[in-house]
């Protein structure tokens, strides 16, 4: 069943045409991967799914119904979060402070509470770290704190954009198990990876993006043995 579809979307920054009629769908339970080289339009995407731009053209459904021109608040509230490039965590306030932010749509004290002490569970380095400031935190430890503060709405849909973005490879293995458990428990995700092979690895489908455009959209098992993509995207002759 479809949570999220996008059809024959185009989104603008001032006169740069960045998406070119994208077309894509998440269907509830999986994980979709959003494959291409930089400036192809990744982040764009995401963007224009969570609210922060709005297409031109074409229609983003979310749960059947059009949030192309819905506000960012409006969208998260109806369930769906947004981790961009860089984290966007808050510097100056601490990572419990950070972890309440994400849940500031709560009035429920001890639903706040079980779902930090989660968030926790999951990256035992925060709970470590909860009067720690957001800015002081190496850059792994930033990642998973952005991580467990969109897991503070408990999303149906998790939007990451590269998550791994300058991790060292165990912590690039931690964030990805954590992704697939997230999945296993019923979280939607729609991925966005520089590392390609590992988003392939635990992705169900994908789609291959070129300046503004899908090229190919495929399982990831397929995408993963076709030749184009292995010598474009996968470091492969
Ligand atoms: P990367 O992997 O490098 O992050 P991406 O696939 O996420 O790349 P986008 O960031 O979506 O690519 O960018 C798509 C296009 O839009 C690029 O040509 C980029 O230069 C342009 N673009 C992105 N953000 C802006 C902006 N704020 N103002 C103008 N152009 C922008």
């Amino acid at each position: 069943m479809s949570l999220l579809k996008l059809e024959n979307v185009h989104s603008y920054y001032g006169r740069i045409h960045a998406l070119k009629g994208i077309s894509i769908e998440v269907n509830k339970g999986e994980i979709v991967t959003l494959i291409g080289s930089n400036g192809a339009g990744k982040s764009t995407i995401l963007r224009t799914i969570s609210g922060m731009m709005h297409p031109k053209k074409g229609s983003v459904e979310y749960n059947g119904k059009n949030i192309s021109q819905t506000a960012p608040h409006d969208i998260v509230m109806s369930g769906m979060v947004h981790v961009p490039e860089g984290r966007g965590i808050f510097p100056t306030l601490t990572v419990k402070e950070n972890l309440e932010m994400g849940a500031f749509t709560l009035r429920d004290r001890s639903l706040t509470e079980e779902r930090m002490e989660y968030g926790c569970t999951l990256f035992p380095r925060l709970k470590e770290r909860l009067g720690q400031y957001g800015g002081t935190l190496s850059g792994g430890e930033q990642q998973m704190l952005a991580i467990a503060r969109a897991l503070m709405m408990d999303p149906d849909l998790l939007m990451l954009d590269e998550p791994s973005m300058g991790l060292a490879p165990i912590l690039v293995e931690l964030i990805f198990d954590i992704i697939k458990t997230l999945n296993d428990k019923g979280t939607t995700i729609l991925l966005v990876e520089q590392n390609a092979l590992m988003a392939l690895s635990i992705a169900h489908r994908g789609y291959v993006l070129q300046t503004g455009e899908i090229t190919v959209s495929d399982t990831a098992a397929n995408l993963k043995n076709n030749t184009e993509v292995q010598k474009a995207y996968l470091g492969m002759d």
